[in-house]
């Protein structure tokens, strides 16, 4: 029977193994962790856990006990530090873990500010696991002062929880706009005017100099010149797949652990899904850094370990949640040379439909659930609505789904 391990107890490592059990895969499976927790969800990081409204045991993606009654043999606090792939072993916690099939679900590494400008002061905080939420969420505090580096969607989301707790926010983004690698500037018009509507000073096209300070973060140096007083800074200023590991066994590495359509690294015996992987779409690369694609691409690579040959070829969807605004995406808006617009029927309610000609690439719908749902069908079916009909609020969305 063959011996699965899986490094990285993260969600696409706990979706796979829970696949590998559902299609009847009976050998052994091991995940390996180096957090001390059993896998959780990372969105409420940034949203309800973070402003203190979700409990830690909504977090978990599953009981403890679910691991142990599934025969998962659950190792935290392990990291992997190498893998043997002549002697088919991963290294991790001072075992040697043999395998038949290895999955690599590592994740991502978030990037940090230089040292050099003050990027390892205490109170400088990145948002990527438990413990960095849990050492940032006591400075959250009415009154307080927060700097948040970077207008992505963990950066406007930051900003959101500390402006909803009343804190006196600026957010600095070095681009000359918010998004500006995942969304249309109608979004980025949309996100910008809701925070300054919440009192968040967001300033585009302003990079910062240094953070000062003696050892804990007292405030920073603005590229416009401005100089703020401050108690904590959140930096979101992306991630890169956490890599090291595989490329240190010598696998293929492009934009991420280089897989086949299957998720086949260019090791047979070795796997990879989730943020760390890329997978051919389209005739291009992509990697996906979402909940959907590290679940999607994990049941898929569990499903091909078994032999089911299947191609990963996802429809991708993300959202995300500041203040009372839900934005809910579906599909990939590079590429795109239009924008329709949808008005809502009630305030803030709008969806942004992206196009290449005539070909529907992506929606973003903000307070539109309805939008959205039928903008993910159209995808989902390889169809493009009429623009002009898109665009008036009179037509009707379900009318577009049946044309
Ligand atoms: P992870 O969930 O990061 O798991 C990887 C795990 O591997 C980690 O626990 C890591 O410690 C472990 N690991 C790495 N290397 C080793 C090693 N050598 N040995 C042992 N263990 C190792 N997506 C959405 O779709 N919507 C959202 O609203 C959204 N919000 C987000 C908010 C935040 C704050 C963050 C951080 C992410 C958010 N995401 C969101 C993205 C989503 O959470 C990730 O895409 C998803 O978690 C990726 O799953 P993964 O299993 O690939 O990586």
């Amino acid at each position: 029977m063959k011996r699965i391990v899986i490094v990285g107890a993260g969600q696409a490592g706990a979706s796979l193994a829970a696949r590998l059990r559902a299609e009847g895969h009976e050998g052994a499976i091991t995940m390996i962790g180096e957090e001390p927790v059993p896998p959780y969800q990372r969105p409420p990081l940034s949203k309800q856990y973070l402003m203190g409204e979700m409990a830690l045991e909504r977090l978990f993606l599953r009981p403890e006990s679910f691991y142990a009654e599934n025969g998962i043999d659950l190792h935290l606090s392990e990291t992997a530090v190498a893998i043997d792939r002549a002697d088919r072993t991963v290294i991790a916690g001072g075992h040697t873990h043999p395998y038949d099939t290895l999955a690599l679900c590592t994740g991502a590494v978030p990037r940090r500010l230089p040292g050099a400008i003050g990027g390892e002061l205490a109170g400088v905080h990145v948002v990527r696991d438990l413990r960095d939420v849990d050492t940032m969420a006591p400075a959250i505090r009415a009154g307080g002062r927060a700097l948040v580096v970077g207008g992505g969607y963990i950066g406007l989301e930051a900003a959101a929880v500390c402006a909803k707790a009343g804190m006196e926010v600026t957010l600095v983004e070095a681009a000359p706009r918010i998004l500006g690698r995942v969304a249309c500037s109608e979004t980025a018009d949309y996100f910008r005017a809701l925070h300054r509507a919440r009192g968040v000073d967001l300033r585009e096209g302003t990079g910062l100099e240094r953070l000062v300070g003696e050892d804990r973060v007292t405030g920073a140096a603005l590229s416009d010149g401005t100089e703020l007083a401050l108690d904590m800074v959140i930096v979101g200023i992306g991630i890169t797949p956490a890599t090291a590991l595989a490329e240190a066994a010598g696998l293929a590495i492009e934009n991420g652990i280089r897989t086949d359509a299957e998720g086949r690294s260019s090791d047979p015996a070795i796997w990879a899904a989730g943020d760390c992987a890329s997978f051919p779409w389209r005739g291009g690369r992509l990697r996906l850094e979402s909940v959907q694609n590290a679940i999607d691409m994990a049941e898929t690579v569990a499903r091909n370990m078994l032999g089911a040959g299947v191609a990963y070829d996802p429809t991708p969807w993300f959202w995300s949640d500041q203040y009372d605004v839900k934005l809910q995406i579906a599909g990939l808006g590079q590429g795109h040379d239009r924008v329709v617009v949808r008005p809502g029927t009630t305030t803030g309610s709008v969806s942004h439909w992206y196009f290449a000609d005539d070909t529907l690439l992506a929606v973003d719908a903000m307070n539109a659930p309805r939008d959205y749902m039928v903008g993910k069908r159209l995808l989902e079916a390889g169809r493009s609505p009429d623009r002009a009909a898109l665009a008036d609020p009179g037509t009707d969305l379900k009318a577009l789904l049946a044309a």
